[in-house]
């Protein structure tokens, strides 16, 4: 195995890198020493003289000539920067995340001769750049540390604590205990329970599930689980379906579990289990995706960047929105971001006001709906699913200027998106919601930033 070691600069990834390597008896490579090598520069030379690319070119055949096990690894805090560095330095290995609050890495780091990335004080700076990588850097790891405290002799002690930490085997067996209890199909359950307290061994990148109630029909894990191989990621991908959310978390922490993909209906009442919410989550109100490093839960929402992806690129324009759930939550949050005007149009007016107060929006009854005065209509409604059918537009009421994007996506081509058609407008399917959320969660989950051809190929 290869040891990892990401993180800011200042978080201590050298120093106690070489000290690991000693205690373990690996080799020690540096990634920055080893590009300094390479260029026969130093790395603010790299900079003043190539600049960045050509700095993370270098960085990047440092990455990719790196042994692939028994050696310890210190990288440059930009390297999870680049999704196929992440890829290539998590094959094979386990990525630990030194971490440190900014004033610390501050601290530590003045008087350095590293060029600034930004016109900042170097202080905030520091605090600036952390905050940018940090969903990378979570996402990227599979144990995370706070050096803050800690000496580099207490940092080796406790990283090798928790390597022998990982897996035991008491724990999986109560969490899949756990799961032959949910509602899940028996021949799923015991290809979980094989890879998890199998001869392997506990997967290398730990395990992930979409939790809900139901979710019996979620097509997370077999998407998870086709990212995972296609990337090179041992990790479980597995489904807890369980109506006690409070159960479900305790295990989920217990056996470590590295993420979550949230599903109906936690979305609102997981936000109480984590420390701590993304600004886009809280803004939104729901949590649809969780990630674990060290002891603490962070919940953020990735739904919203299913509907602004396959939206950018849109002129600013008037918005409509139909309904007022999650999903409409989520749309307006996008389309503001977007820096549309938004209309909510329900079928409930308390529920469009009470959404249209929160978001700083108009609101209506979809009566109230005018083509004229619409350039971008979202579907955030179950009207036109599978079984109920129906469009709360005809095609009389649509016009040819108009981007149609309806989240309904079973079945994928809906009544609604039909008539936006006949009626030459842009129309873009629920489906594609699903696959951009997806991408962002397995950002989220693993620092890796998979295709979005890739995941419509799994989905089929
Ligand atoms: P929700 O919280 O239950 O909200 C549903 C909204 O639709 C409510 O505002 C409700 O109005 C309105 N509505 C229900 N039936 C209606 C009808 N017959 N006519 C007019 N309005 C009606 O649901 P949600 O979680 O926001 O999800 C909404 C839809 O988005 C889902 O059905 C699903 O198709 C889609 N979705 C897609 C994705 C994706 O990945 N593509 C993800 C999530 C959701 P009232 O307030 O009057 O009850």
């Amino acid at each position: 195995m290869r040891i990892v070691l990401i993180g800011p600069r200042g978080s201590g990834k050298t120093t106690i890198g070489a000290l690991l390597a000693e205690a373990l008896g690996y080799r020690f490579f540096d990634t920055d020493v080893m590009v300094e090598k390479a260029e026969g520069m130093s790395i603010p030379a790299i900079f003043a003289e190539r600049g960045e690319p050509a700095f993370r070119a270098a960085e990047t055949a440092a990455i990719r000539a790196l042994p692939p096990e028994k050696a310890v690894v210190a990288t440059g805090g930009g390297a999870i920067l680049l999704s196929g560095n992440v890829q290539a330095l998590r094959t094979g290995s386990l990525a630990v995340f030194l971490d440190a609050a900014a004033a610390v890495l501050a601290a530590r780091t003045a008087g350095s001769t590293r060029p600034p990335l930004t016109g900042l004080s170097h202080a905030q700076e520091m605090a600036a750049v952390r905050k940018v990588r940090l969903p990378l850097y979570r996402g990227a790891a599979d144990l995370c540390i706070d050096t803050g405290m800690l000496s580099p002799a207490d940092a080796i002690v406790r990283i090798q604590a928790l390597l022998g930490g990982r897996g035991s085997a008491a724990v999986c067996r109560e969490f899949v205990a756990f799961l032959q209890q949910t509602r899940m199909e028996r021949s799923e359950w015991e290809v979980t329970r094989e890879r998890l307290c199998g001869a392997g061994g506990m997967p290398l990148h730990g395990i992930f599930a979409v939790i809900g109630n139901p979710c019996l029909h979620s097509r997370s894990p077999e998407l998870f689980t086709a990212l995972f191989a296609a990337c090179g990621m041992d990790g479980v991908y597995t489904r807890i379906e369980w109506p006690d959310l409070g159960a479900i978390m305790a295990m989920v922490r217990s056996a470590g579990v590295k993420g979550l993909s949230v599903t109906i209906p936690f979305k609102s009442d997981v936000m109480q289990y984590c420390d701590e919410i993304t600004a886009d989550a809280q803004a939104i109100g729901a949590v649809n995706t969780v990630i674990r490093c060290g002891d603490r839960f962070v919940g953020a929402n990735t739904d919203w960047t299913g509907i602004r992806q396959p939206l950018a690129g849109t002129p600013p324009g008037h918005a409509v929105v139909f309904g007022a759930g999650g999903a409409a939550r989520a749309a307006v949050y996008a389309l503001q971001d977007l820096g549309m005007e938004v209309t909510v149009l329900n079928r409930t007016p308390d529920r469009a006001r009470h959404m249209a107060r929160h978001f700083g929006c108009e609101y209506g009854t979809p009566a109230a709906y005018d083509p004229e005065k619409t350039d971008v209509i979202v579907n955030a409604t179950p009207v036109g699913m599978e079984g109920r059918g129906g469009s709360l537009l005809e095609r009389g009421d649509l016009r040819a200027h108009q981007t149609v994007f309806d989240l309904v996506y079973t079945p994928p081509e809906t009544e609604l998106l039909r008539n936006a058609r006949a009626a030459g407008c842009r129309c873009i399917r629920g489906t594609e919601m699903f696959v951009y959320q997806a991408q962002e969660q397995m950002r989220l989950f693993t620092g890796i930033a998979a295709d979005a051809a890739l995941i419509r190929e799994i989905l089929g």
